[in-house]
């Protein structure tokens, strides 16, 4: 059969399928061509959506009306920083149906995140949003070099959270074959990588892992047509990845994370396509600030900053300014790949995390992944930040040996010296390290405590 590659113009309606043994393929990119293009378009959604929630929701209203600020305000992008924040807070006191903007009789479905602490978020989705939705997780096959030829195992949670009907409903309109396997269950996903023939895996990375090392261990690289895998909810680290790659057999860039939060649709709103160099994110479909967390201003282009994000399209729950908490950078200039789509760069972490230390912004994230190259300490460790009576602070550092050394004077100095060094060069402050015998630091199950901050 006659594989043709056809994009269909934009005005065009999306159809794609077989005509004669001839097969079309449908483009689910941004129908916009350039970033003038994308931002009248921004502008639009961003009229509409201050409009839609203006009249649809209560509580918006109000907060608009607090902050002074009327729909017809918004004239240009740069408006937007009229808008107040919507922050977790918002989508906690509003439970069970937190930024409803539409009547319930136009409410197709609800999900919720698997949140351990508070309130579950919950958010409402119109037609029109599972819809979108769809659309910009077929999207995500698409940057990942999918074709409808391709068979999709999906091996993440269906449920009341996003992950599993994120990735089913975006393949199927993506119009490749699924195969709804769900979470675990190693033996049956490996069975199905052989009968089935999956060519694409969507899990965690973690999961990824174990896969590859299962596909290892039973000597099954030859028997399967694996090319692809797509990681969800969980950032994967290079040094994972290139497990991942040399156990599985699949290259190293058809390794792909695809990022999301339960607020903004689910799973699918970007990607990083397959030169790596940023997560391409759906800029016709919501708008991203990187804001400074502290001031809440602007950052300058290419700067750290948290994720700040307002939907142009959303009807049941749409975001203004919603602040996600996690820290980021956009990636200035063009990608390789000719998408019009902007790039941000990794999670870096979480904004609540932050600490000003000698007026450097620190994130746990920066030790912890020093501490973790640092051979002959254990993982776990405490950061305390404390004001000497001279007035100058001090940061300290307690780390626990490594569980198979002894305890030996020279040796302790050494390794402290060694963080003491890394943290100097790569952070560019100075701190004490203190070495203690190994699980002397307290455990947790859940996320642990390890800035304590005494400065007042
Ligand atoms: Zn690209």
């Amino acid at each position: 059969m006659n594989q043709t590659d056809v994009v269909f113009h934009a005005s065009l309606p999306n159809f794609y399928y077989c005509l004669g043994g001839l097969t079309m393929k449908q483009s689910f990119d941004a129908k916009v061509k350039s970033e003038t293009e994308l931002k009248a378009l921004q502008l639009e959604g961003l009229k509409w959506t201050v409009n839609h929630v203006y009249e649809g929701s209560q509580h918006y209203k109000k907060k608009f009306d607090e902050a002074g600020v009327k729909p017809g305000d918004i004239k240009t992008l740069d408006d937007i920083r009229r808008l107040p924040f919507t922050t977790s807070k918002d989508l906690q006191e509003g439970y069970p149906f937190p930024l409803q903007s539409v009547p319930f009789e136009n409410i197709i479905r609800i999900h919720a995140s698997s949140g351990t602490t508070g309130k579950r978020k919950v958010l409402c989705y119109t037609a029109k949003d599972v819809d979108d939705w769809a659309n910009m997780f077929a999207r995500c096959y698409e940057y990942a070099g999918c074709t409808v030829e391709d068979r999709i195992q999906i091996a993440v949670g269906y449920g009341v959270w996003t992950a599993g009907w994120g990735f089913q409903n975006g393949c199927e309109r993506f119009g490749a074959m699924s195969i709804p396997v769900g979470p675990g269950n190693l033996e049956m996903q490996l069975q199905f990588l052989e009968d089935f023939q999956t060519t694409a895996m969507c899990c965690t990375a973690s999961m990824g892992l174990l896969m590859a090392e299962e596909i290892d261990r039973v000597g099954l690289r030859d028997k399967i047509a694996l090319k692809k895998m797509i990681f969800g909810s969980e950032r994967s680290s290079d040094a994972m990845r290139r497990r991942i790659s040399d156990l599985s057999g699949v290259p190293m860039e058809e390794l792909y994370d695809i990022p999301g939060m339960t607020e903004l649709y689910g799973p699918g709103t970007g990607l990083d396509c397959r030169y790596h160099t940023g997560i391409h994110y759906w800029a016709d479909y919501f708008i991203l600030e990187i804001l400074n967390p502290e001031t809440l201003e602007s950052v300058s282009p290419g700067e750290e900053g948290e994720m700040v994000v307002t939907t142009l399209m959303k009807e049941a729950a749409p975001l203004i300014r919603y602040r996600t908490r996690d820290i980021t950078r956009l990636i200035p200039g063009e990608c390789q790949c000719g998408s019009v789509m902007p790039r941000h760069d990794r999670l870096l972490g979480r904004s609540d995390d932050m600490f000003i230390f000698r007026a450097v912004n620190i994130y746990p994230s920066h030790i912890d992944e020093i501490i973790s190259k640092s051979e002959g300490v254990g993982s776990e460790y405490q950061i305390h930040l404390f004001r000497k009576e001279s007035g100058k602070d001090h940061m300290l550092i307690k780390v626990e040996r490594a569980k198979d050394l002894l305890k030996d004077r020279e040796q302790d100095k050494h390794l402290r010296k060694d963080i003491e060094h890394a943290i100097k060069k790569q952070i560019m402050v100075s701190c004490d390290v203190e070495v203690l015998d190994y699980g002397e630091l307290p455990r947790s199950e859940r996320k642990t405590k390890r800035v304590f901050d005494t400065r007042g």
